[in-house]
């Protein structure tokens, strides 16, 4: 019945359609793994949250017009693909593909700019994806283009909020 009522509300209405684009625009969700390109998600997508309750990670949520944002505040992807699976409306590409093109930024308001000795994200990560080169008395942390999956494990951890998940070029991922 949700599902019915979700389709009519969101699918058939051009102007929530239109909504939900400009709000895109302006701020660019992060959709779950393996999502359409976000023009297609919006249109394939009935906000059913069918993704959202079969993530045993519990980091998917509802966003803007119920459709579902991966929050990396909320812990880290496994890239178990349960979510895919779940999905009945072809609002997901095969798991078989690169998951997303997500990576870690950290912003200079990380500690270690102010001078201040922190080593969380590294410790955080999984895959050995944040190295702090010694270059002076306290090393500040580069995020490896080729090791980081995006999966959003160390941006929890950050004391000073300083990580993000940001698209990479698929340009850029080709040389790594
Ligand atoms: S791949 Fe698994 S952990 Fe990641 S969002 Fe989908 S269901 Fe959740
Ligand atoms: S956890 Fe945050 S503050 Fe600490 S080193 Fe990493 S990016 Fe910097
Ligand atoms: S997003 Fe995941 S893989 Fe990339 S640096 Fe953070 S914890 Fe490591």
């Amino acid at each position: 019945m949700f599902r019915m009522v979700a389709a009519a509300t969101c699918r058939h209405d051009p102007r929530r359609r239109a909504l939900l684009r400009g709000r895109v625009r302006a701020e660019p969700a992060l959709r779950p793994p393996w999502a359409l390109e976000e023009p297609a998600f919006v249109d394939a997508c009935i906000g059913c949250q069918a993704c959202v309750e079969a993530c045993p990670e519990a980091v998917l949520s509802p966003g803007a017009g119920q459709l579902p944002v991966f929050d990396p505040a909320r812990g880290e992807c496994t890239f178990c693909a349960r979510c895919v699976d779940a999905c009945r409306d072809s609002a997901f590409r095969p798991a078989t593909e690169r998951p997303w093109t997500l990576q870690a930024h950290i912003a200079d308001r990380c500690l270690t700019h102010a001078r201040i000795v922190c080593a969380s994200c590294r410790d955080a990560c999984g895959e050995a994806a944040i190295r702090f080169p010694v270059t002076s008395a306290v090393p500040v942390p580069v995020v490896a283009a080729d090791r980081c999956t995006g999966c959003g494990a160390c941006v929890a951890g950050c004391p000073a909020g300083a990580i993000t998940l940001q698209s990479t070029p698929l340009e850029a991922l080709a040389d790594v």
